[in-house]
């Protein structure tokens, strides 16, 4: 593996186009020296279609697809709520969980599908007792070089447990439904600063810039 331009240019491509995400991957990145690109700032995008059978796998499709699309070294990301009462779901389905099957959600409809998807949580946990309610969000976060060569792999958890009631407005997701025992808190009670501190994708961004930074002094 070639480091060198990354060592020299630190620019990289957040291969998301989700904004809350952008915001919490660029808190970690940006103070780090790193020229941050997304999607939004390059023309034609590609969608890519998450058909793998784990977080890792998906977050590796879509690093992959763009870092050889745009020829830049490349983050892909992929995350979502796994509840074991649920058998793990909604798992790698997360994002599309209320949806029927094979069906995507644009951009500017995911703040409804949000809402859908906690909805069918409560609902399919209806008879699941306070002991069983336990949950953990996943981080998967792959980082490409230009040919697509995967470089790094990294995968981040948060434990915590699943309310019967929404509280809170900030974060997205799942976010208002997901306690975090601790502080007695949800995710969109406690806000980003929080997030930063201990969420799954603060925790996967950890471990990879360590990893990126016992590799760039190589
Ligand atoms: P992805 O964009 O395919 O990785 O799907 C991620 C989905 O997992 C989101 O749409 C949310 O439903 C859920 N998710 C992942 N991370 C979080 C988070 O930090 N808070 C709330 N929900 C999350």
């Amino acid at each position: 593996m070639d480091w060198s331009s990354l060592q020299q240019h630190k620019k990289l491509l957040l291969g998301t186009t989700n904004r809350k995400k952008l915001v919490e991957l660029q808190a970690h990145l940006e103070p780090r020296g790193f020229e941050l690109l997304t999607l939004s700032d390059l023309d034609s995008p590609l969608d890519v279609q998450e058909t793998g059978s784990t977080f890792i796998q998906n977050a590796r499709l879509k690093a992959q697809a763009q870092a050889i699309h745009h020829g830049l070294w490349t983050i892909g990301e992929d995350s979502g709520l796994c509840v074991p009462a649920l058998g793990g779901a909604p798992g790698i389905y997360s994002a599309r969980y209320s949806l029927a099957d094979g069906a995507g959600a644009s951009d500017s409809d995911r703040g409804q599908i949000d809402q859908c998807n906690n909805d069918k949580l409560l609902a399919q946990m209806t008879d699941v007792s306070d002991a069983k309610r336990d949950a953990y969000y996943v981080s998967a976060i792959v980082l490409c070089d230009p040919s697509g060569t995967v470089a790094m792999e990294v995968q981040g958890e948060c434990w915590g447990r699943i309310l019967r009631a929404r509280r809170g407005t900030e974060g997205f997701g799942y976010d208002p439904l997901f306690e975090v025992v601790e502080y007695h808190r949800t995710f969109a009670e406690l806000g980003l600063n929080v997030k930063r501190a201990i969420s799954h994708r603060s925790r996967a961004l950890r471990q990879f810039l360590l990893q990126l930074d016992a590799r760039l002094i190589d």
